[in-house]
């Protein structure tokens, strides 16, 4: 989608911070990160804009998604210390771009409240 930002950098119109891609993902660096390792994990193509609009037909890009998160975790060394997977749907959780998109955020103790 043209007016959509993670959409202009899976596209490399806009740059960002790569730390992975394969033929259906793209991951790239939070631009404002809330932890040491903050990444932000995309279906390169706009098949959702967030998870309200999931179906059994989405289900090998989130697969893709997730197998590429374990991947990731594991290249930015947080996958024996831990890590949290979080995906903001909608207003009340205050998702700002409406493209479907997860964060992994570790690398310093996250604390046992999720929100
Ligand atoms: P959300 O609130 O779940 O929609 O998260 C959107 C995330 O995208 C926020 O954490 C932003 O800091 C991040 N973000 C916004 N613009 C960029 C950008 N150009 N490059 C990397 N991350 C970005």
């Amino acid at each position: 989608m043209a007016d959509c930002l993670f959409c202009r950098i899976a596209a490399g119109e806009i740059p960002s911070q790569k730390v992975y891609e394969d033929d259906q993902v793209l991951a790239f660096r939070d631009i404002a990160p809330q932890a040491p390792v903050h990444v932000i994990v995309i279906p390169k193509k706009h098949v959702m804009s967030s998870m309200n609009d999931y179906d059994a037909r989405q289900g090998e890009v989130i697969a893709a998604v997730f197998s590429a998160i374990r991947k990731i975790a594991e290249s930015e060394g947080i996958a024996e210390s831990g890590y949290r997977i979080v995906n903001n749907c909608g207003d009340d959780a205050a998702q700002t771009v409406k493209h479907l998109h997860f964060h992994l955020l570790g690398g310093k103790f996250l604390g046992e409240n999720i929100c």
